[in-house]
């Protein structure tokens, strides 16, 4: 099995995905195999952070109590250059189809992926 590179879940500034090296599929959530035809060991690779708003979600209760002095904060989800769809942080005044990239910012004690508006 191929090494897993470094992402933000592991506190390095980075957004990895993998592709299926034998149907193309992508996808985020690392796994073992594709969860499209099942080969096993996707490859690996580092994105770009670039992509566009494919729905926001502004959340205005507090799940728990180390977010809610980030209430109200947008969640969305960003169809990513790469092709694959993550959920995320961003500005609050995104809307749907906007060209965003991605940066990182402490959340609740976490460094998380944080998208605004690309220039
Ligand atoms: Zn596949």
């Amino acid at each position: 099995m191929s090494k897993r590179l470094a992402d933000w879940t592991k506190g390095e500034e980075a957004i990895t995905y993998q592709t299926c090296t034998s149907c193309g599929h992508v996808q985020y959530f690392h796994r073992a195999f594709c969860a499209a035809c099942g080969a096993s060991d996707p490859r690996e690779a580092r994105a770009s952070g670039k992509g566009s708003v494919y729905s926001t979600s502004l959340v205005c209760r507090a799940a728990t109590p180390e977010t809610r002095a980030h209430v109200p904060y947008n969640i969305l989800l960003v169809d990513c250059a790469e092709g694959f769809r993550m959920m995320a942080h961003g500005d609050n005044g995104l809307a749907i189809g906007d060209s965003v990239v991605a940066s990182f910012k402490p959340f609740a004690g976490k460094l998380v992926p944080y998208f605004a508006r690309s220039k």
